[in-house]
């Protein structure tokens, strides 16, 4: 046990957040840098060793956070590095970007704030990265068997991670121009800077993994002819088609998909742009949807220079505090306040779009909208409240219903999908097509980055027993069912 009087003596401290007003101004994440190193040691000391760890559960990927903590608490990051990549490939970017539900697991939270464990991961991480104690960790034997992933987001190369490590021939394929998924392109640059990717990337080389852009699976190479050339595949495809918003005046100019803006915020910071194709600069910026996609684009826009960012969602305010069908330790629904929040705009609950108004060239300059209520278990408008709000750039940001149905890639393989439209997988990830796997987005629909990884290492130790023939060494966190007490 780290330290055993820790949770009496010490409060909850977290990361210290750079001033609003400095970190508009540029893309950098919106922490201080090293500002959590001189307290992680006593921050990791809160934790009370349970018998039984809540927070296991929590975590998908059953992240052996006392361990970690003890590790932490006595300065040994040797130990807690390696304590932490026993069951986690990428804790940067999870100690960055999970909503960490092991907090809402940890049994100190019953009486007082829960241990720091995202903030403690991502120290240990940082350290040992700074340490050098982060190097690649090739084979000693190769395989013979060859495999394919689809997709580089966090699914894909924890896949391709796993399976290389086991002596398999990995290659990846990537349709983007980069590697890393929805880290690369759709989260912004403020909340994790992509030298992270990138360097993960060069250990996943070091170790054997090869990599190829620009080629889309479907489209620019046939799937079934893919099928053929490997001995396995691994479909970490995303969750890409957005859902559309049928309103009147959705033709405007000035309204797109969250991924068709965020995208292109971030190829400036990649170098590929001085300034954004679509921009916030000067506007009047709406964006629909409340979840973590909106809130990305919001602070996006604070960042461009926009005139005003209202964020509309249809639902009602989520409490402040556990609702009594949430209990310790389940992962409630809450309301947040995310750095983008901390740094500006307006949140509007219980609205809904009933359509958009252009000027006289086809620019979107008005959204009108009307409050909802709930109503024998239906959103219900409520009327006499209709009222405009300006609009000159709308991001619509409601979430994603399935894996892409446009690049023949799910025809060509004969997948069955299940009824959500995600590719369906049985117990092991493995699809109805022999060999075919699916992991991340692509199987479990729209979800987090910690489930992404959760699933590539575990369909990774499917793939492993089929090209083994039955026995795999890989570990396997979670099953395509598990929702455990989390999200
Ligand atoms: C804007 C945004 C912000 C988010 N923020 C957070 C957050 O803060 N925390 C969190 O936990 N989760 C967040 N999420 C969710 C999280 O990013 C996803 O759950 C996670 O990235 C899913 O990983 P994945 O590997 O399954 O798929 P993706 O990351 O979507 O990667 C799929 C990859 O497959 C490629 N691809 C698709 N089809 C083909 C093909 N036919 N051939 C070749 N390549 C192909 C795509 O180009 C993409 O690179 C966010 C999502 C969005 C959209
Ligand atoms: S990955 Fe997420 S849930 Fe797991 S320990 Fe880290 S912050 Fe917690």
């Amino acid at each position: 046990m780290a330290d055993p009087k820790g949770f009496l003596t010490t409060e909850r401290e977290g990361a210290q957040s750079r001033p609003v007003e400095e970190r508009v101004r540029d893309w950098n994440e919106v922490y201080v840098p090293g500002s959590l190193l001189p307290i992680v040691s006593e921050q990791a000391g809160r934790c009370m060793d349970c018998g039984i760890p809540f927070c296991h559960n929590g975590c998908p990927l059953g992240n052996l956070i006392p361990e970690w903590n003890d590790y932490a608490y006595r300065d040994d990051w040797s130990a807690a590095s390696e304590r932490l990549h026993a069951t986690n490939n990428f804790p940067e970017f999870t100690g960055r970007l999970c909503p960490a539900p092991c907090e809402s697991a940890c049994v100190l939270g019953i009486s007082q704030e829960p241990v720091t464990i995202k903030n403690v991961e991502v120290s240990i991480i940082d350290k040992a990265w700074a340490c050098g104690l982060v190097t690649p960790q090739p084979p000693e034997r190769l395989s013979g068997k060859t495999v394919a992933v689809i997709g580089s987001g966090p699914s894909g190369l924890a896949a391709a991670q796993q399976l290389t490590r086991a002596g398999h021939t990995v290659v990846v394929y990537e349709r983007a121009d980069r590697l890393g998924g929805l880290l690369r392109y759709g989260i912004p640059e403020f909340k994790m800077e992509k030298r992270h990717i990138n360097r993960r990337i060069e250990q996943m080389r070091a170790e054997g993994t090869k990599f190829r852009t620009g080629v889309e699976i479907g489209r620019d190479l046939d799937a079934a002819k893919l099928r053929k050339r490997h001995d396995a595949v691994v479909i970490a495809a995303g969750s890409t088609t957005a859902r559309e918003l049928p309103a009147p005046g959705r033709e405007l100019n000035g309204i797109h998909q969250a991924m068709e803006y965020l995208p292109l915020s971030n190829k400036v910071q990649e170098g590929d742009y001085v300034t954004p194709p679509i921009s916030a600069e000067g506007k009047h910026v709406v964006v629909i949807g409340g979840g973590d996609t909106g809130a990305d684009c919001v602070g996006t826009a604070h960042r461009q220079g926009a005139a005003s960012v209202t964020q509309l969602e249809i639902m009602p305010k989520p409490g402040e505090e556990r609702a009594p069908h949430q209990p310790w330790p389940t992962f409630p629904m809450l309301y947040k306040v995310t750095s983008a929040h901390e740094e500006g705009g307006e949140r509007v609950y219980s609205v809904n779009t009933t359509r958009f108004e252009g000027d006289e060239d086809g620019n979107v300059q008005w959204l009108h909208l009307v409050e909802v209520e709930m109503v024998e278990g239906k959103l219900t408008q409520k009327p006499g409240t209709e009222r405009k709000i300006p609009a000159q750039l709308v991001t619509l940001a409601m979430g994603f219903t399935g894996i892409d149905r446009e690049n023949g890639l799910v025809e060509q393989f004969g997948l069955d999908l299940d009824e959500r439209g995600n590719v369906a997988r049985d117990a092991e990830f493995a699809t109805n097509v022999p060999g075919v796997y699916v992991a991340g987005d692509a199987g479990r629909g729209q979800s987090l980055i910690v489930w992404a990884i959760a699933e590539g290492r575990s369909a990774a130790k499917g793939v492993d027993r089929h090209l083994a023939g039955g026995a795999s060494a890989l570990p396997a966190p979670i099953r395509p069912t598990d929702r455990a007490l989390t999200v």
